[in-house]
């Protein structure tokens, strides 16, 4: 088939396959692959409105032995810069984001060998018995089978634990790309492999949660596996129904082993609309401006994206690997209706929680993302050590009290 003939059928409602996705890609003019993509958009949500959720990015630890070669954020085992937060810093950034009209964590953290699963069992329980009412989005599926396999635990029994301990969701992060030649070329198939992602994320589904689904592309992954990656969720999609919404960003090279240099805007906007176009059986699409800048992720609503994803309050991965962009809740609504759409604020179940939430009530102007903690402070979180240690680093840290 050539581009207008799968135009033709992008635009009649038919689903692509992976060949025509890649000649679509491949052959189509930028003006186009965004004109199908909004069509999409506009048949999806023809109200014109564009949403986006007020909740805070927690790492709650940096210390990792995945050792992913595209990852600046984390720090080996025994790192004088590796930290756990204690619960009360947790608690203090769960209230600045409820003054900030917030009611969600998206709560990710490093493979860190000295947290076993009573520590997020005990922490979510301690969040929801403080805030009944606040949700946590958190551990995506390698956190999952990382804590699965410290626990001796098969993943679904890990996955009822942690819902009965108060987990409302899971992010989709991780993914990378769900093809394992991809995934041992960066160092992350011993973390999960594709197959692994896809199955916390049945299990997930089927226990109920729903989930997001994330794609980040321009490493060392060929077109194919980039849509590859895409199909394998739409079949996921097609099975379970869990995913929420999809969202994909570009590889940030900054500080990191693989190095290398970062995909444009174009090649962002061109993936973002082909994705809008191949997953036809997911509602919403994220635009992901903390990697591609305010002004990017504003030309994404017109290439398939219905939604802003986080007014984020906090950042730490994507900052390590050299991308600071900050826009607050204000900012975010400007650029929304400058592009001339509606801005309401939902849940992670893309529910509307109503307007702009500054238009209600005054809240602090945010210009800065804040960061986990400040720089200098190496407290020590006091729950880790009611827990097992099982590193070598930890039980010396133990030890000398350092
Ligand atoms: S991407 Fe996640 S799992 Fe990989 S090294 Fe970084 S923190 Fe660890």
């Amino acid at each position: 088939m050539n581009v207008n003939t799968i135009a033709n059928k992008v635009a009649a409602g038919g689903r692509i396959d992976a060949a025509e996705a890649l000649t679509l890609y491949s052959g189509a003019p930028t003006a186009l692959l965004g004109r199908l993509a909004d069509d999409i958009r506009a048949r999806k949500h023809p109200e014109r409105v564009v949403t986006y959720i007020i909740d805070r990015n927690v790492n709650y630890t940096n210390i990792c032995v995945a050792r992913c070669n595209f990852c600046a954020f984390y720090r080996p085992v025994g790192s004088g810069d590796g930290y756990v937060l204690g619960f009360e810093e947790i608690f203090r950034k769960i209230d600045e984001t409820i003054a900030l009209g917030g009611g969600q964590l998206l709560l990710q953290g490093g493979h860190n060998p000295d947290l076993p699963l009573e520590w997020y069992v005990d922490l979510f329980r301690a969040v929801k018995s403080r805030y009944p009412v606040f949700r946590l989005h958190a551990l995506s599926p390698p956190e999952v089978v990382h804590i699965s396999r410290l626990s001796r635990l098969p993943v679904p029994e890990v996955i009822d634990r942690l819902i009965g301990a108060g987990l409302d969701s899971i992010p989709g992060g991780g993914a990378e790309i769900l093809v394992d030649r991809v995934r041992r070329l960066l160092n992350c198939y011993g973390k999960a492999t594709a197959e692994e992602w896809l199955g916390v994320m049945r299990h997930a589904h089927q226990a109920g949660l729903r989930t997001t689904a994330t794609m980040m592309y321009g490493t060392v992954e060929t077109l194919d596996e980039r849509i590859e990656h895409m199909i394998r969720l739409r079949e996921l999609q097609d099975e379970t129904g869990g995913f929420t919404a999809f969202i994909t960003w570009s590889y940030q090279p900054e500080h990191t082993e693989l190095g290398g240099g970062e995909a444009t805007g174009v090649d962002y906007l061109r993936t973002l609309a082909l994705a809008r176009i191949v997953l036809d059986n997911f509602d919403n699409l994220q635009a992901s401006w903390v990697t591609q800048g305010g002004k990017v992720g504003q030309l994404s609503l017109a290439c398939g994206a219905n939604d802003m994803g986080s007014v984020m309050i906090e950042e730490n991965v994507v900052r390590a690997a050299g991308a600071s962009y900050c826009m607050d809740e204000i900012e975010i609504v400007r650029n929304v209706e400058n592009a001339g759409f509606t801005a309401k604020r939902r849940n992670m179940h893309y529910e509307i929680l109503g307007d702009p939430i500054f238009r209600e009530r005054a809240v602090p102007r945010m210009l800065h993302l804040a960061v986990a903690r400040a720089d200098g402070d190496t407290s020590r979180s006091p729950e880790v050590g009611r827990y097992a240690a099982r590193s070598a680093a930890e039980k010396k840290a133990r030890l000398t009290g350092h």
